[in-house]
């Protein structure tokens, strides 16, 4: 197997194999210091083991950052199945990785991921109890897009305010990459608060419906870069903010759901130096995790919607040190988030 490069913290990482049912998958456990290691299940057609194995190091050490960020009780954890869920996830499957989960003993905690749902969920659940995510008819908390979103607009709001001194969004030219669960809900609040929109999916059809409920004017999915703007909200892939684009952004801020949208952290650190105001995504998208984690006690509306709130005011806080420390935000969110789990008793 080639070089690791992002194996170097991880508490544990099990590779588990279920022949009969077809499971090869990869759980990793990257710190467990302030709670049992949550992190979705991912499921995808990887090329080989090592791109495996690589994608749920990278992803399990970004769930301990965002839990640390979110204020959780939670560790880091990932884990990846490695097949094409079309083709090759069977309700058989599930239950087998459901059991790999249940010999970790809570060490681990899944949920969905890119490639699984809510409903497999619920297969995963007959293996094991240490899964959430689940739907409301289960005593899950359901699908936490829209609280997604929410958490995504205080933090939008929170970034405007300290790049442009002002929370208010009317007449702001505000881009959003990608009208899915999550982008929609936030083009809508955006749009509601008197925002000008530009917006971009590879979906025609959700192209054409926010033209019409939010007078949103469209850019190709490739041109969105270059379009004049306040605030780009990306909401759609990773890896967004690279080589190619990070100096065609016009924006004064961005702040965006789409997990790890910096292709590597240096693009942060371009972004500063750009002085474009840029608000760590696993910061400002942590509001699924926290309503999702909320299932574990009993899902409690209002404890969400108070730990929701906070992202604003976290974010505030990093944006500070990232001042006050002369570096990327990025970088500013992981010494803080680092200075919580090394002062974690
Ligand atoms: P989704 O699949 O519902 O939506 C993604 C949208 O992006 C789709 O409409 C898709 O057509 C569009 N898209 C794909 N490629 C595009 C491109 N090149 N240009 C423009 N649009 C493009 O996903 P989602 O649940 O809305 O999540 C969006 C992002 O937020 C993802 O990166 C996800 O990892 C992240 N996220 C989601 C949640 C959640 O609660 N759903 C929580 C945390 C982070």
């Amino acid at each position: 197997m080639a070089a690791l490069p992002d194996f170097d913290d991880h508490e544990q990482v099990v590779f588990c194999s279920e022949e009969s049912a077809g499971l090869r998958a990869v759980i990793a456990l990257h710190d467990t210091r302030l709670g049992p290691a949550i992190g979705g299940c991912r499921m995808w057609a990887y090329a080989d083991e090592t791109a495996a194995v690589v994608d749920a190091l990278r992803l399990s050490r970004a769930m301990t950052y965002k839990a640390a960020m979110a204020g959780l009780d939670l560790g880091g954890g990932k884990s990846v199945i490695m097949g094409n869920p079309r083709r090759a996830k069977t309700p058989e499957l599930l239950q087998a990785m459901g059991r790999a989960v249940n010999r970790l003993c809570g060490r681990y905690i899944t949920s969905e991921d890119v490639g699984t749902s809510v409903a497999d969920m619920s297969e995963i659940r007959k293996a094991t109890r240490y899964v959430v995510g689940l739907s409301e008819t289960e005593g899950g908390s359901g699908d936490p897009s829209a609280t997604t979103a929410e958490g995504t607009v205080i933090g939008i709001r929170a970034a405007v305010g300290h790049a442009f001194a002002t929370t208010d969004l009317r007449d702001a030219r505000i881009a959003v990459q990608g009208l899915g669960d999550v982008g929609w809900h936030v083009a809508d609040s955006l749009a509601r608060q008197g925002a000008e929109l530009i917006v971009s999916d590879t979906i025609p059809e959700r192209i054409e419906r926010a033209v019409v409920e939010f007078r949103a004017s469209v850019a190709e999915p490739g041109r969105i870069y270059d379009e004049p703007m306040d605030v780009f909200v990306p909401c759609a892939l990773g890896g967004i903010i690279d080589d190619s684009t990070v100096n065609r952004l016009k924006a004064r801020v961005i702040a965006g759901a789409a997990n790890n949208q910096c292709a590597r952290d240096c693009h942060a650190q371009a972004l500063q130096d750009r002085g474009i105001l840029f608000a760590p995504d696993y910061i400002i998208n942590a509001a699924g995790l926290i309503r999702v984690d909320s299932e574990r006690r009993g899902f409690d509306p209002e404890w969400v919607e108070q730990k929701v709130r906070s992202i604003g005011k976290t974010l505030k806080q990093v944006f500070l040190a990232a001042e006050q420390w002369n570096v990327s935000t990025l970088e500013a969110a992981q010494r803080l988030a680092l200075k919580r789990l090394t002062s974690h008793k």
